[in-house]
């Protein structure tokens, strides 16, 4: 597969980063991570903005590569063959050879792009297909998860875990209310109505969530932005997880608990074929 490594395309087998790079020493870096289908990006100027944003709030120097950033993932689209893909951007502060825990202001940040191909989001294939399995489990990260950083010890340790049984999300609360999932943005739906824990620094600003709120919005759908607890999980008639690679995907069941089948329609198939 083709990468781009500080202004250059090359193999990314081919790529060498420093072992002094602080996104190495200390962890020290944002990423982001944008969809494209069929040569067209998808929601560019939104992630490119929560880029920036990320950079800001973590005081990295913005590298000049974001400058023609729109460029560089369509010719990596180019070089690489699937039809639809997803960029990784990851970004450092930089290489620093003495160690320190404060960096020096003129480093100049590591930029480093790669592309994957973008399996369909299953649901969209079949949406009677069986949703995914969820567990709930305390959040035990930093207090900044509004800024994407590289740093995800939080998000990936206890799937490492070997005593607990795989799922596929995990959905993290703190003080009793639900923050989002390890990768994902959460939806639920009680009485039609669609609820959202609301924008904080406990959560990432999800580029999907806001679209999807959009949509809900346009479509006359109530929307609720508002703490919720973990006792509404078992009480709601769906949930949904938001992700830009997994679109939008139903949950069929938290931890050992089953969500009831819903007889009525389901919104997040209408929100789905909106997205699509
Ligand atoms: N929260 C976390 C912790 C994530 O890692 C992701 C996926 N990057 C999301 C939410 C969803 O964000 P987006 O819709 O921008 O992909």
């Amino acid at each position: 597969m083709w990468a781009y490594l500080n202004g250059e395309f090359l193999k990314s087998n081919e790529a060498k980063i420093s072992p002094l790079d602080r996104g190495f020493t200390f962890g020290d870096g944002v990423y982001e991570v944008i969809p494209s289908y069929n040569k067209k990006l998808f929601l560019f100027q939104e992630h490119l903005e929560r880029l920036r944003s990320s950079l800001n709030k973590a005081f990295i120097n913005e590298p000049d590569d974001l400058n023609n950033l729109e460029d560089t993932l369509l010719e990596l689209h180019k070089r690489n063959i699937h039809k639809n893909q997803f960029f990784y951007i990851q970004i450092s502060r930089g290489t620093q050879v003495e160690r320190s825990h404060l960096s020096n202001d003129r480093l100049s940040p590591t930029v480093f792009i790669t592309s994957q191909n973008l399996e369909d989001n299953p649901y969209r294939i079949d949406p009677s297909k069986l949703g995914l399995k969820i567990r709930l489990e305390e959040d035990l990260r930093w207090g900044r998860c509004d800024i994407k950083t590289t740093a995800l010890m939080g998000n990936i340790l206890s799937m490492h875990d070997p005593s607990l049984d795989p799922v596929d999300e995990i959905v993290l609360f703190k003080n009793g209310k639900i923050n989002e999932g390890s990768k994902s943005n959460i939806f639920m739906v009680k009485k039609d109505k669609v609820y959202t824990p609301p924008l904080s620094q406990n959560i990432l600003p999800g580029i999907t969530r806001n679209y999807v709120i959009q949509l809900l919005q346009k479509n006359n759908l109530i929307l609720v932005e508002e703490e919720i607890s973990t006792d509404f999980v078992y009480e709601s008639d769906e949930i949904w997880l938001t992700s830009s690679t997994k679109e939008i995907q139903p949950v069929a069941q938290v931890g050992d608990y089953k969500l009831p089948k819903k007889k009525c329609d389901h919104i997040w198939k209408r929100i789905l074929s909106l997205y699509i």
